[in-house]
């Protein structure tokens, strides 16, 4: 019989985020798939879980993926996680949950901390109808369509950026919705130096342009 995939939320920055049923279902698996190992080895070593570990990310998700499959379909039970957060969401995992579903594979999630619901929850800003537009596209046709598709959003928008290219997006988002559109930047959620900045796009601008981006941040 056929083994199942676990698709389990990891913390994004705080350890003790890990759910017990997150611990348990990684203690459980025949083997976990991650995003990167070296980095899902600091949970399991936290948590003292030893477990055969594949590696599942972006650039080898088809060969890797093949093999995942092949492994579950052959009776093994497969966790997988990413660095941090629930896979799939922007994450490695929407494709291999794509062929599970395909190859009739049951997958089942063990939920746990996602930046942008964290980000939104805390943000201040209307939460009743929202939309998540994850990292907008470097390439400059894509990026400038997914802007003005968005133009006329009245949602409350969620946003991922990586700090080197976060003052580009904040001019972009400025120069799309105007310097005066409310803004909360989300930094380094459940860790050391977690910030939650209600502001303006102007002035986010201006600070940033002044003061190097730090950390991890979610912008709503
Ligand atoms: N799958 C993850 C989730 O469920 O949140 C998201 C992974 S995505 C590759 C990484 C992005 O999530 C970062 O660039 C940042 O925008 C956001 N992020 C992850 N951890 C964060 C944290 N602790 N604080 C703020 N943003 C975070």
């Amino acid at each position: 019989m056929s083994g199942k995939l676990f698709l389990v939320g990891t913390p994004i920055g705080n350890l003790g985020d890990l759910s017990p049923r997150g611990e348990q279902a990684l203690r459980d698996a025949d083997f976990i798939a991650a995003e990167d190992t070296r980095v899902t080895m600091k949970l399991l070593n936290h948590f003292d879980i030893r477990k055969p570990l594949v590696s599942y990310f972006e650039h080898n998700k088809y060969a890797s993926g093949a093999k995942i499959l092949e492994r579950i379909i052959a009776g093994e039970n497969c966790a997988l996680v990413t660095d941090a957060g629930m896979p799939a969401i922007s994450d490695p995992g929407e494709d291999i949950v794509r062929q599970c579903a395909e190859q009739g594979i049951d997958v089942q999630v063990i939920p746990g901390p996602c930046a942008a619901i964290a980000a939104l929850a805390v943000s201040g800003l209307p939460t009743q109808q929202f939309c998540f537009e994850g990292f907008l596209a470097v390439s400059g046709k894509t990026r400038r369509e997914h802007l003005e598709r968005l133009r006329g959003e009245t949602r409350t928008m969620i946003f991922y950026e990586a700090p080197h290219k976060l003052l580009r997006t904040l001019c972009d988002l400025r120069d799309t919705f105007g310097g005066a559109r409310e803004i909360t930047l989300a930094r380094e959620l459940t860790k050391l130096h977690e910030e939650i900045w209600k502001t303006t796009l102007g002035e986010a601008v201006a600070h940033y342009a002044a003061n190097e981006p730090r950390g991890e941040y979610v912008l709503v």
